[in-house]
């Protein structure tokens, strides 16, 4: 496929802990316990270092048993982003664009380490992130405050960032209200679709079941019927952020996909 993206890292960004999966799924697996896997991506494209998502924060390493952050789930992080990063030879400063499918502590624990980054935001979300009620949406502006900072390009929708198809933020709103969803076009694989949480397991995709902690039901399914059509149209693979069981397939960096 002729794209300008060179390949895309999976990496290790914590595992999220919850008592109840329910949460997840309502009225499903009541009262079991379920680990979420947690990651975060980097793409090369045309020499250009680009993150999507920046995993749970790396200050959490030095707790063993992780901790309780929002609507009650738990961080756990064993490996940092920073030893990632630094074992594929990228410098944080070396990352120049910076995306996040939403504003949650597991996708932004480590923005701080970005704060040069170009950051591309849903208008939505940026309101939502810092607003008056972002609490609501179970967000810890402790987590991103450094992000007012960033070099910042607000967009609304769908946008192809680089206007070659390469690269996509796909507008998928429900989890939170400027959810975001991100296409990758590579090499030998084809198009990718990079989750975030428009759902956080195969089973809730394939049954379009709504977390019980989101925004809006109606937008979350309406943006789980957007990305299963994009994957019809274009063969598309989706990598659900989430899924451990999915996860444990992936390569994770030092290792990459093309
Ligand atoms: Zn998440």
């Amino acid at each position: 496929m002729v794209t300008a993206v060179e390949r895309i890292y999976d990496l290790d960004g914590g595992i999220a802990e919850v008592a109840d999966a329910s949460i997840y799924s309502p009225g499903i697996d009541v009262g079991k316990p379920l680990s979420l896997s947690c990651n975060a991506y980097l793409i090369r494209r045309a020499g250009q270092w680009i993150l999507w998502d920046t995993g749970t924060g790396d200050e959490l390493v030095t707790m063993p048993g992780g901790k309780i952050i929002a609507h009650g789930i738990r961080g756990v992080v064993t490996r940092t982003l920073m030893s990632q990063l630094a074992e594929i030879g990228v410098d944080p400063g070396d990352v120049s664009l910076l995306m996040l499918s939403h504003a949650h502590f597991d996708h932004v624990g480590n923005t701080r380490l970005f704060p040069k980054a170009k950051w591309i935001v849903q208008r939505k979300e940026y309101e939502a992130m810092f607003g008056p009620d972002f609490e609501e949406y179970g967000f810890s502006p402790e987590l991103y405050k450094t992000l007012r900072d960033n070099p910042t390009e607000i967009v609304e929708g769908d946008h192809d960032v680089f206007g070659d198809g390469s690269i996509r933020l796909i507008s998928t709103p429900g989890h939170t209200p400027g959810h975001s969803s991100l296409g990758v076009r590579l090499p030998k694989s084809g198009t990718i679709i990079l989750s975030g949480d428009v759902a956080h397991f195969e089973s809730n995709f394939v049954h379009r079941r709504v977390p019980e902690f989101n925004f809006d039901a109606g937008q979350t399914r309406a943006s789980m019927d957007k990305i299963d059509g994009i994957i019809r149209s274009e063969g598309a693979q989706l990598w659900i952020n989430h899924d451990t069981v999915q996860c444990a397939t992936i390569p994770h960096a030092p290792q990459w996909v093309e």
